[in-house]
């Protein structure tokens, strides 16, 4: 479904705001969908009522976002419906980006744990390539001190993440 040729209802129903990107965002001012991950949401006019206010502006502005791919917020700011901020990426694209982001900077800016390119804490890649050296978690947990039980968390979760993140 795309949003294209709808005639937009309130086109200025944004804000202007400087939220740190590069160009200020465009808030949305109409509805707020908080309940689901805080998107705006607009009527498009003529089709389904609601749609999301960010993917109808992309649309009128810079044409279809492609089947199969949805919008991701380089800004990170969800009630943003500036076309420039948006870039269409496949769900795991966008998943992958935001388990990455949110290893860095937590909702609220805070700093978190610092995670490598692949999302791992130092502790996990350690333990993986103890692992992939053959290592066993009896011998790991004499070397490291910690337990088998913190260690085998660590390299599932690892593997887990790796699984996620690979492109
Ligand atoms: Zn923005």
């Amino acid at each position: 479904m795309h949003y294209k040729n709808t005639i937009p209802k309130r086109l200025k129903s944004y804000k202007e705001e400087d939220r740190g990107h590069t160009t200020p965002c465009w808030i949305w001012q109409g509805y707020i969908d908080q309940s689901n991950g805080g998107y705006g949401k607009c009527s498009s006019g003529t089709g389904p009522y609601p749609v999301s206010s960010h993917v109808w502006m992309y649309e009128y502005f810079k044409g279809p976002v492609p089947d199969g791919l949805e919008l991701d917020h380089l800004c990170r700011v969800r009630s943003c419906c500036n076309p420039d901020h948006l870039e269409p990426v496949t769900h795991k694209e966008n998943i992958r980006r935001g388990f990455l982001r949110r290893g860095v900077v937590s909702s609220r800016g805070e700093r978190k744990r610092v995670y490598d390119h692949d999302g791992l804490l130092p502790f996990s890649r350690i333990v993986l390539s103890y692992r992939e050296s053959g290592m066993s978690f009896e011998e790991m947990s004499a070397k490291t001190g910690k337990t088998q039980g913190s260690l085998r968390t660590a390299y599932y979760r690892a593997k887990m993440k790796l699984s996620i993140t690979k492109t």
